[in-house]
């Protein structure tokens, strides 16, 4: 297994085998990349198929969090976590001490939080090996669940999309479509609704979506309609990969803004979406919500009206990368990523 000549290699500052015969611990720590501060990323539990899927991940992932966290104007870098494990057969109390062990070896360069596969609870253990944890609720105020702070964030990011491509602050009567009304799809819904918007819903899980759709006075659409629904904005809260070449060509949305990571299929895909004219809002930008929640969870005074105000930033992050879109006739995918790069770079 190559690591300086593997596909997903960028540069990474820091790869970490770590083994603990005891507890049967394979796991990966990538630290990407730490010029704004040390490399915040969850820690993921997933049975790979093979070390080679392991790495793969471990390495896209931590690239992924340092440009996410340099956008968000935190003073974190780019790092994540693996073990190859089953979660529902394999999680103990050992295996995660022995990883809290493995953190804390990296004395501080790395600091891990919940991602697929770990909980709360799983942080609290880790914290009884480490101080290098984050995702653990307060006493002082409510938190734990970021996908509120998330949804926060999305709808900042939708508005203001909206404000640079429709050329309206006002969302009411404004046609919406979620693909995914999960934990950050449902919360996002309610705030639109409120908003005054007319909302189309879609969800593979049936009760998810009837149910809302009755509280908010929805349509629902098949999850095979929804991405090509005749509406002004489209907002994928699903999983990954949702806009492929063939969506992008298809859809009718003027506007995309939505929580899922990794909504571009391709780099192709944020190409044609700009050439349709169709405004692509960089999913990391607007997801970004949760991430500050958890760095601000590091803080003493955790205070969740600090937490929402840095969460609005969003607004102006976005303002500059649509202005440069324009100016600069590249995708907001594109220059997102370059604007990050010269945070983190430079
Ligand atoms: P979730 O699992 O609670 O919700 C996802 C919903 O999408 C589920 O209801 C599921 O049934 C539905 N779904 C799955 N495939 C679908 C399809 N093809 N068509 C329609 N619906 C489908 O997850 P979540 O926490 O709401 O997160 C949503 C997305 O946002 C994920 O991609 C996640 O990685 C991303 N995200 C979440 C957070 C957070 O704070 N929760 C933060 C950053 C990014």
């Amino acid at each position: 297994m190559n690591i300086f000549t593997h596909a997903d290699f960028d540069h990474h500052e820091q790869v970490v085998f770590g083994s603990d015969e005891a507890s049967g611990l394979k796991a990966i720590i990538a630290i990407h990349n730490t010029r704004l501060g040390p490399a915040l990323g969850g820690l993921r539990i997933y049975p790979y198929a093979s070390e080679e899927d392991a790495l793969s991940d471990v390495l896209r992932l931590s690239r992924g969090m340092t440009y996410k966290s340099a956008l968000a104007n935190l003073s974190l870098g780019g790092g994540k976590a693996v073990i190859i494990a089953d979660p529902r057969r394999d999680k103990t109390p050992e295996l995660l001490r022995a990883l809290g062990r493995l953190v804390d070896s990296l004395g501080g360069r790395y600091i891990t939080a919940e991602d697929s596969g770990t909980s709360e609870a799983d942080m609290r253990v880790i914290a009884e090996e480490t101080a290098w944890v984050s995702g653990i609720r307060q006493a002082t105020e409510e938190s734990g669940d970021p996908s509120p702070f998330t949804a926060h964030g999305v709808f900042i990011a939708l508005r203001c999309a909206v404000r640079h491509r429709l050329g309206r602050d006002d969302l009411s009567g404004l046609r919406v479509a979620i693909q995914g009304v999960g934990h950050v799809g449902a919360e996002l819904a309610r705030r639109l609704k409120e908003a005054g918007a007319e909302l189309v819903l879609a969800d593979v899980n049936p009760e998810n979506v009837d149910a809302l759709a009755r509280e908010l006075d929805a349509r629902v659409f098949s999850p095979d309609e929804i991405l090509e629904a005749e509406v002004d904005v489209l907002a994928p809260c699903a999983l990954g990969g949702a806009l492929n070449e063939a969506v992008c060509e298809r859809l009718k949305a003027k506007v995309i803004a939505g929580a899922a990571n990794n909504q571009l299929a391709t780099p192709e895909s944020g190409e044609i979406l700009h050439r349709r004219g169709i405004l692509y809002t960089p999913d990391y930008v607007a997801n970004a919500g949760g991430v500050i929640e958890i760095a601000f969870q590091r803080q003493k005074d955790y205070r969740r009206a600090d937490v929402l105000a840095h969460i609005e930033g969003i607004e102006a992050t976005l303002d500059e990368i649509f202005l440069r879109s324009q100016r600069e006739e590249r995708s907001p995918a594109w220059i997102a990523d370059r604007l990050a790069e010269e945070r983190f770079r430079d």
